[in-house]
C-alpha cells in the first residue's frame, strides 16, 4: 500500500521531531517514520530503582528557541535549571581544580601558564589571521595560546562536547563562531564582542537545563503533538525519484509499504542517510559515509552519600587525556537537579570512549562500570562500591566535525541541488548540541514551507 503525503520526515530524533512539528504547525500535512519503538533518538530518560537516568544527553543549554518551543508545547513549567554558579572541575596532577569561568579568573588561575595568558593579551591587543585551509582545534590553540591550555582545558572541553580529538576536529566546523571572530576581527575576543553587539533582542543568560522527569519530556511532548503523524517501528529503506518530481520511499515494518511524498526530510544519522540517497546520487552515499562518529559509553553509578567523601558541589569534572585515565569526565547529576537519586544517595554519570579511545566502548557493561568506579573512587574519596549501576553504549554517539567536514557538507549540498524537494536535518550539520539540532530543524522546516509555498 502506498500512502501519499505532502511531506515525509525520516527519523524521529529531536531533529526529525522538531522539523515535523514545525511543518504540522504551519499546516503542512506531514508523516514521520521512526525505525525504533520510541521517538526521541539518543534522548532517552528512564526511571529505575528510584534513580532518574539519562541514557544519552544529561542536560542541554537553554536557548531562546528551545525555551519558546517548550512554552508552545506547554512544558516550560517542567524545565529545571542547574545552579548557575555550579563550578566545573578539571583533573590536574591528580586533583580536581575549578575551571576559570571568566577572563579575570583565567588571568589569575594557576592552572594556566604564562604563555597562554600572554596569548590572550596578544589576541586582545594584536591581530592574527587564520590560515586559508582547514585548521584543527589543536593547531589553533597551539598557534594562539599554548600546549598546556590545549591539554588542560581545551582538550577536555572538546571531549565534553564532541567526545572528539582536538588533533582532528576542524576549528571552522566545530567552533564556527570563534573561527569567524578571528577571521573578521583579527582577534577572537574583539570579534566575539562585535558578534555579541550585532545580536538583537535581550541578552541571553546561558543556562543548563533538563525537565523534572528528564530530557525525554521534550521528545515525548513533540511526539504527542504529532500524534498519528508519527509511525514508530517503521524504517525507510530506499528513496526513488518519480516522474512527477515527487519521491517514492519504501518502508520496512509498520503498516504502510511505501510512501509517495512531495517533500522528504532525512533526519537520520549519516550512514543511514547515505544509504537512503544511494539511488539518487551514489557520491552522496560515500560523502556521508566519510563522516566519522565517536562511540561513547554512558555509565551511571549510584552511591550512598555516606560513602562519598567529596562534597560533589558542582557540575562534575573533565579529564585531560594526559591524566592517563579512560573516563572522559563525570557529571554529578544529583548535585545539579532534584529527584535524580533516592534520598541519601548520589547519582554520578561518567563517559568513556570518544574519538581518542574507540576500544573502550567495546568493553562489557561490567568492565565499564568497574573501570569507572576504579577511576573515580580515589578522586571523590569514595569508600564503598556503587549500590546501583546502568551502562549504555552508543557505538555511533556523536558525529565528528573533523578536518574537511565543511567541504564534505558543501559537496553534499551541491549534489543535492538537483533535488530541491529533498532536505537534510541532523546533528552532523550545524552542531551536535540539542539546541543546535532544534535550530537547524526549524530552519529546514522554514525552507520546506518556502518551497511548498
Ligand atoms: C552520549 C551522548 C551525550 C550527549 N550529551 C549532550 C548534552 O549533554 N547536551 C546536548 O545538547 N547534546 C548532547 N548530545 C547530543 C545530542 O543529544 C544529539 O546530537 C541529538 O539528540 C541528535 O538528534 P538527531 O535527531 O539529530 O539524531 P538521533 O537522535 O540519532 O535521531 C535519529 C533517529 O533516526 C532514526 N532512524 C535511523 N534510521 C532510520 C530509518 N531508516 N528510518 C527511520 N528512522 C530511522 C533513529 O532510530 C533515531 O531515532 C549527546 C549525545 C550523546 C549520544
Amino acid at each position: 500500500m502506498t500512502r501519499h503525503v505532502p511531506a515525509l520526515v525520516i527519523g524521529g530524533g529531536i531533529s526529525g521531531l522538531v522539523c515535523a512539528y514545525a511543518l504540522q504547525k504551519a499546516g503542512v500535512e506531514v508523516l514521520l517514520v521512526e525505525a525504533s519503538a520510541r521517538p526521541g533518538g539518543v534522548i532517552n530518560s528512564i526511571s529505575r530503582d528510584g534513580y532518574l537516568l539519562e541514557l544519552g544527553p544529561q542536560s542541554f543549554s537553554g536557548t531562546a528557541q528551545l525555551r519558546g518551543l517548550c512554552s508552545e508545547l506547554g512544558i516550560a513549567e517542567q524545565l529545571l535549571e542547574a545552579p548557575p554558579r555550579a563550578p566545573r572541575y578539571v583533573l590536574i596532577n591528580g586533583r580536581l581544580r575549578a575551571v576559570p569561568m571568566s577572563a579575570p579568573a583565567f588571568f589569575l588561575s594557576p592552572l594556566i601558564d604564562g604563555v597562554a595568558k600572554w596569548g590572550l593579551v596578544r589576541d586582545i591587543f594584536g591581530k592574527s589571521v587564520p590560515p586559508d585551509g582547514d585548521e584543527s582545534v589543536a593547531s589553533f590553540i597551539r598557534r594562539k595560546f599554548s600546549d598546556q591550555l590545549l591539554d588542560r582545558l581545551v582538550g577536555p572541553f572538546v571531549s565534553g562536547v564532541y567526545a572528539g580529538d582536538p588533533e582532528t576536529l576542524s576549528m571552522r566546523s566545530a567552533f564556527p563562531m570563534v573561527h569567524e571572530a578571528e577571521k573578521a576581527g583579527g582577534s577572537i575576543v574583539r570579534g566575539m564582542m562585535r558578534l555579541a553587539k550585532k545580536k538583537t533582542g535581550p541578552r541571553e543568560r546561558p543556562t543548563l537545563n533538563t525537565f523534572r522527569e528528564g530530557n525525554e519530556t521534550l521528545v515525548r511532548a513533540l511526539a504527542n503533538r504529532l500524534g498519528r503523524a508519527v509511525l514508530t517501528r517503521t524504517s525507510a529503506a530506499t528513496i526513488y525519484k518519480q516522474n512527477d518530481g515527487s519521491f517514492h520511499v519504501s518502508l520496512e515494518g509498520g503498516g504502510n509499504e511505501s510512501v509517495s511524498a512531495k517533500r522528504v526530510i532525512c533526519a537520520t544519522p549519516t550512514d543511514v542517510t547515505g544509504r537512503l540517497l544511494a539511488r539518487l546520487d551514489p557520491t552522496c552515499e560515500s560523502l556521508l559515509a566519510s563522516v566519522e562518529y565517536a562511540a561513547v559509553a554512558v555509565v551511571s553509578l549510584g552511591y550512598s552519600k555516606k560513602d562519598v567523601g567529596h562534597s560533589l558541589d558542582g557540575f562534575g569534572f573533565l579529564v585531560p587525556r594526559s591524566a592517563g585515565l579512560r573516563i572522559l569526565g563525570t557529571v554529578w547529576n544529583s548535585s545539579l537537579f532534584p529527584c535524580r537519586a533516592p534520598d541519601g544517595y548520589a547519582l554520578l554519570t561518567a563517559f568513556v570512549g570518544g574519538a581518542t579511545d574507540a576500544a573502550a566502548a567495546k568493553l562489557s557493561s561490567e568492565e565499564l562500570s568497574n573501570l569507572v568506579h576504579r577511576e573515580i573512587a580515589p578522586l571523590l574519596s569514595i569508600k564503598n562500591v556503587p549500590t546501583f549501576c546502568n551502562v549504555t553504549v552508543w557505538p555511533r554517539a556523536l558525529p565528528q566535525y573533523n578536518l574537511g567536514h565543511g567541504e564534505r557538507l558543501s559537496a553534499i549540498a551541491q549534489k543535492l541541488e538537483r533535488f530541491p524537494s529533498l532536505f537534510l536535518a541532523g546533528n552532523y550539520l550545524r552542531g551536535p548540541a540539542i539546541g543546535s539540532c532544534v535550530e537547524q530543524a526549524l530552519a529546514v522546516a522554514e525552507e520546506v514551507k518556502a518551497k511548498a509555498g
